[in-house]
């Protein structure tokens, strides 16, 4: 049978196959000599051991598509970051080193505000506008309210996403609403049983329906600069693309330089200031960070 590896904790790991359920699991020593271990996302063969108390051996590990670094995960297809439009305030510096952090391993993200129900006609269009060009899937949702959800949930269908955002945006919420349709659908809980027991930062994830998973990703109160070389970053603003070509300097970093199409559209109001001065902070930072 295969399935993924949804967790791994102290030598077992917890492998979900579709239509049968949740198998505690050994990997085989076979993977020690070979110096590979199993990791959260992998597709595994199991053989089972004990039908009645779900307990198996894994036994193969397909090849894998990728591997984040953080959290540490193979197979990810997608990331999903959750801001709150109010209550509390997008952080936009934090959301785009969220966001270039995926962007650099090669994810396409969908970017989703929720709250929808708190916030404003203007307070919304104030942040289309900062992300509107970014090349992102840009999402308003409220989970509260389940207004957009059902285009949320489409979008999240048959893949496996990383969902990250600061605590109290509304993730938990999310990925119970998630987790509600599909009870509904299947009369099952336990899935939801199985969550509630394990408080820890283990990195998990969460089986949504057969073919759906959520990687709920604890702790993105602070982040570190993404890992991209400060000549990099201009390619992850997609909104200057277009201006680039026509700065005086090749290679130009859209700061202090003379004569720079980007800064001049940053002035004609064609750039997002918001974005363009995220841009220079994380600039600078990344700079900074290559000194040491
Ligand atoms: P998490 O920390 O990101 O997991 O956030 P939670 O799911 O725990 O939600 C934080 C708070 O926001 C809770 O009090 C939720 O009831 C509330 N909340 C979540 N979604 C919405 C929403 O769409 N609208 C409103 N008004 N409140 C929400
Ligand atoms: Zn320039």
């Amino acid at each position: 049978m295969q399935g993924k590896i949804t967790k791994g904790i102290a030598g077992f790991y917890y492998v979900h196959i579709p239509h049968s359920g949740m198998y505690e699991c050994k990997a085989k020593g076979i993977f020690r000599k070979e110096k590979i271990k199993p990791l959260v996302g992998d597709t595994v063969t199991i053989e089972v051991l004990d039908e009645v108390e779900k307990l198996g051996n894994i036994t193969d590990i397909s090849e894998r598509d990728n591997q984040l670094i953080r959290p540490p995960v193979v197979n990810v297809e997608q990331a999903l970051l959750i801001f709150a439009l109010v209550k509390p305030e997008p952080n936009f510096h934090l959301l785009e080193r969220i966001l270039i952090q995926y962007q650099s391993q090669a994810l396409p993200v969908i970017i989703c505000f929720n709250k929808a129900d708190l916030a404003t006609t203007k307070e919304m269009d104030d942040i289309r506008e900062i992300y509107q060009d970014c090349g992102c899937e840009l999402l308003f949702v409220s989970v509260k309210k389940e207004i957009g959800t059902d285009q949320l949930v489409a979008l999240l269908s048959g893949k496996t996403t990383v969902v990250a955002g600061p605590s109290g945006v509304g993730k938990s919420s999310l990925i119970n609403l998630l987790q509600k349709n599909v009870c509904m659908q299947t009369g099952s809980i336990s899935v939801k049983a199985e969550r509630g027991k394990h408080t820890t930062r283990h990195s998990e994830l969460i089986p949504i329906n057969e073919t759906t998973y959520i990687m709920d990703t604890p702790g993105f109160g602070s982040v570190e600069p993404p890992e991209i070389e400060k000549e990099e970053l201009a390619g992850y603003y997609n909104e200057f693309k277009a201006y680039e070509p026509n700065c005086r300097f090749g290679g130009c970093a859209h700061a202090n330089e003379p004569d720079c199409a980007v800064k001049a559209a940053v002035e004609d109001g064609k750039i997002n200031r918001i974005r363009y001065e995220n841009y220079l902070q994380l600039y600078h930072e990344i700079k900074e960070r290559r000194r040491y």
